[in-house]
């Protein structure tokens, strides 16, 4: 299947969350079988030759797509989550959004020191949320092979946002 046919069975919502904010909405296309099989197996052949430790996945769909993979490759995943919903001891890092700020969290101790994670979402947009999750990982002592994305919206400098923080950027749809 083509990058073309992937991109087809991604929808976009208007006005969602907000007026004016156009959503790409992946749910269309993890609902097709042989789209969500051919998207897994594009991150793989991305992922594999990098020979990580671990793959991390940001909540909530860098759940969906950071599990396929890593049990494709057979590593272990770990999650990346909002403040409050791991039930375990946590380390996190508090970062700035356009209003307000937010906080993302690990369980202590998932992420040993050294460990070569690639971390994963679906979508980069401005690059905030996937640049304070790879600061996070570093504060651990880890070191971000890569952070992989289903969608790039280009247009917000999410990839050259992280690739200037020195974290190896790459979108499977642009
Ligand atoms: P950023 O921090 O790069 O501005 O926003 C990326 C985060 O917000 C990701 O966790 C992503 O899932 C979510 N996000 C922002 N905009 C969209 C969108 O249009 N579609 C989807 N599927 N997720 C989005």
């Amino acid at each position: 299947m083509s990058i073309d046919s992937l991109t087809a069975l991604i929808r976009t919502i208007p006005n969602f969350p907000k007026p004016g904010i156009q959503f790409r909405d992946v749910t269309t296309l993890l609902a097709d079988g042989p789209g969500f099989g051919e998207l897994v197996e594009r991150l793989v052949a991305v992922a594999r030759p990098l020979d990580p430790d671990l793959i991390v996945g940001i909540e909530a769909r860098g759940f969906i797509l950071g599990a396929a993979l890593a049990a494709a490759l057979g590593k272990g995943f770990v999650p990346v989550r909002k403040a409050g919903k791991l039930p375990g001891k946590t380390v996190g890092i508090d970062y700035v959004l356009e209003y307000g700020s937010d906080r993302l969290e690990l369980h202590e101790g998932q992420v040993p020191a050294g460990a070569r994670v690639v971390l994963v979402d679906d979508l980069i947009a401005t690059g905030g949320t996937a640049l304070a999750a790879a600061q996070l990982l570093r504060e651990q002592g880890a070191s971000v092979l890569m952070a992989l994305f289903a969608v790039d919206l280009p247009d917000l400098g999410g990839k050259a946002l992280l690739e200037e923080d020195g974290v190896a950027t790459q979108a499977l749809i642009a």
